[in-house]
């Protein structure tokens, strides 16, 4: 059976040694009071929650999966998954960073980054039902009207009530744009939604009262395209003007999906049937407020990529100082067994610090990037608010892409650690590696991701947000340029800094003649600016821990966390050389191809 420790000590170093997470709250009035043992507090209890709760429930999730009765279309969830969540609401997890506003405890969004880093690692699948909760709250809370958050978000950020996303249809994924599902304004000012949605996580389930479907859909005079895409709330029973729930609405599942791995979580093909819903936003402008919560999904998903890669890390260490096979080829190390443990083994190593080093430096991005949200909502100064969001905006692609594929890496590497026993399901290897697979392509695809990065947030303002992140990278060149200490994680740092611009760009100029060189480069691309921005948090992190040994702390914390930076800037951090080479051999090979795919 698998384990998990929450990784408290990690979360502290990243949020209090490394960012200080607590001197930005004190710029922020709501959050001016907010102390670092508070925040460890909370997260100490959520670290419980998460594995004595959710954890256990893991490996039943994924064997029971979802069960739909297609006579009342209800759908039960696994054994155990409901009275987890009823734990949860009624301690009040799900309120932790919501707005007190509307009942929620007003902690910093970081306190709820990490408590879903250890959800997700414990359990992906049970996480979903109250993560998309957060998504579609924080799309309401944005972008609602009175009435409307008066009627939903109290419930939604005690967790009484959970939210979906409705986007997909069968013809549609990635083009939004050909979407069919229409919506039918009426006398009372509502809408009447008819249309299939398919793949919707959390779309049906037992798990709360009622479900609020934020649905996508077209009204009949809208333009074409996904300039016509209006947004709407559609609740699973209406709520009337008391808040208590009345009639069904005209949403259901119809079917749920047979799928890879997250089991757990019903993925629902949703039939709307003249559902009665009411607009968010403007009419034809949906997008708008569906990326407040698809912007949030995108966190989300590199967040739930950042907790399989730490979980099965920390069995596949365990199981390595356990399993004895082979000699060491350096000679016996453990004479009092008949072999060594496989930990001696060299590619062993690599393959264990491989996910050490993406789980501890994807944290740092993630830690990093709740912040920059909380300066979007909170800073008093309107231009850190501007600048926090633009950067926000760069690194939401790289969180959700460069996190999702290092984790499908890590836990693919970290079962390959098991031999044969990780392709064994009591292990519980084999599911994280399926569980993982699936954060790479939902939430806009890797590509998609990719395309969205270089395209947009790039080469759309000429590299101007990419040059503010290289500008930190440059100050800490510029501060540790001359300690010898540093330079063997500052000096790759500085060239990679100087090598992106000149690629950029050159992918720049080549798009401007083909915009197909844009696609062909776009994945290359998103993994080398991955490397940049997590090689500028490795680098800060050796950076702290040098200062803490040279201080004279002697925990031997400070030593791994330089040894696993080492190991990262020798071992994964090269790979940006081959990404660029791949990158500049351009379109053609792509493009004329015909004879090859005939
Ligand atoms: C388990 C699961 C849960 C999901 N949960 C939800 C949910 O809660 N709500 C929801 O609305 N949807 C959900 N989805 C849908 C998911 O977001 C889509 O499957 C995904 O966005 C891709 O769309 P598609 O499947 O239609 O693929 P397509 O759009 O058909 O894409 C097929 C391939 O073509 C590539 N491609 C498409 N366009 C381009 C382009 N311009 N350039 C380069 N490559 C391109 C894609 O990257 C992909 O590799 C879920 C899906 C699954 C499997």
């Amino acid at each position: 059976m698998p384990v998990y420790n929450p990784p408290l000590r990690d979360m502290q170093f990243v949020m209090h040694e490394v960012l200080n997470v607590c001197d930005d709250f004190r710029a922020m009035p709501a959050h001016a009071e907010v102390d670092a043992d508070t925040i460890n507090a909370v997260l100490e209890e959520g670290g419980k929650f998460a594995a004595q709760v959710v954890f256990p429930l893991n490996i039943g999730g994924d064997t029971e999966g979802c069960q739909l009765d297609q006579a009342t279309h209800e759908v039960k969830t696994p054994t155990g998954f409901k009275q987890a969540y009823k734990q949860y609401v009624e301690a009040g997890w799900a309120a932790l960073s919501c707005d007190p506003a509307f009942g929620g405890q007003g902690l910093p969004l970081v306190v709820n980054q990490c408590m879903y880093e250890m959800l997700n690692s414990a359990n992906q699948a049970w996480t979903m039902y109250p993560g998309l909760t957060h998504g579609a709250y924080a799309a309401l809370h944005t972008h609602g009207t009175d009435e409307q958050k008066a009627t939903y978000l109290h419930k939604m950020s005690s967790g009484e009530w959970t939210g979906s996303m409705c986007l997909t249809e069968p013809h549609c994924g990635t083009d939004l744009g050909l979407m069919r599902t229409k919506a039918e304004p009426q006398p009372d000012g509502t809408y009447r939604i008819t249309g299939n949605k398919i793949f919707i996580s959390a779309g049906e389930h037992d798990m709360a009262e009622n479900i609020i479907h934020l649905v996508l859909a077209r009204l009949p005079d809208a333009p074409p395209g996904i300039k016509g895409v209006s947004l709407f709330i559609v609740p699973k029973f209406h709520v009337k003007a008391d808040g208590s729930l009345g009639e069904r609405n005209g949403i259901y599942c119809a079917g749920l999906e047979h799928k890879m791995g997250i089991h757990g979580n019903a993925t629902a093909q949703l039939v709307l049937e003249g559902a009665v819903g009411t607009l968010v936003g403007q009419p034809n402008k949906g997008m708008q407020g569906m990326f407040v919560m698809m912007n949030a999904a995108r966190l989300g998903v590199g967040n739930q990529s950042l907790g399989l890669t730490e979980v099965a890390y920390q069995n596949a260490l365990a199981y390595a100082k356990d399993r004895i096979q082979m000699r060491s080829l350096s000679g016996a190390k453990d004479k009092s067994q008949p072999a060594d443990p496989i930990i001696v083994h060299p590619d062993v190593r690599k393959m264990l610090l491989t996910a050490k080093a993406y789980a501890e430096g994807g944290r740092a991005l993630a830690v990093f990037c709740s912040v920059l949200l909380e300066k979007v909502h909170h800073h008093p100064d309107e231009k850190v608010r501007k600048d926090s969001d633009d950067m926000l905006s760069l690194l939401t692609p790289i969180v959700k892409a460069f996190l999702t594929d290092n984790a499908w890496t890590a836990t693919t590497m970290c079962q390959q650690v098991f031999g044969g026993h990780g392709y064994i399901k009591e292990w519980g290897m084999e599911q994280f590696v399926r569980d993982a697979r699936i954060n790479m392509i939902y939430e806009g695809t890797n590509t998609i991701q990719s395309l969205d990065l270089l395209g947009r947030k790039v080469l759309g303002n000429n590299g101007a947000t990419l040059k503010k992140f290289g500008r930190l990278v440059a100050a800490l060149v510029e501060e540790e340029g001359v300690n010898e200490k540093m330079a063997e994680f500052i000096n790759p740092l500085a060239v990679l800094g100087e090598q992106i611009n000149k690629f950029t760009t050159e992918i720049g100029f080549k798009g401007l003649q083909n915009p197909d060189e844009v696609g062909a480069a776009a994945v290359d691309y998103l993994r080398v600016a991955g490397h940049l921005v997590l090689g500028y948090f490795w680098a800060r992190m050796a950076q702290t821990a040098q200062r803490a040994i040279a201080s004279g702390n002697t925990d031997p914390f400070y030593p791994a966390k330089l040894q696993t930076a080492r190991f990262y800037f020798a071992k994964l951090f090269p790979e940006t050389a081959t990404l660029m080479r791949t990158a500049r051999a351009g379109a053609k090979v792509l493009m004329d191809t015909d004879l090859a795919l005939a």
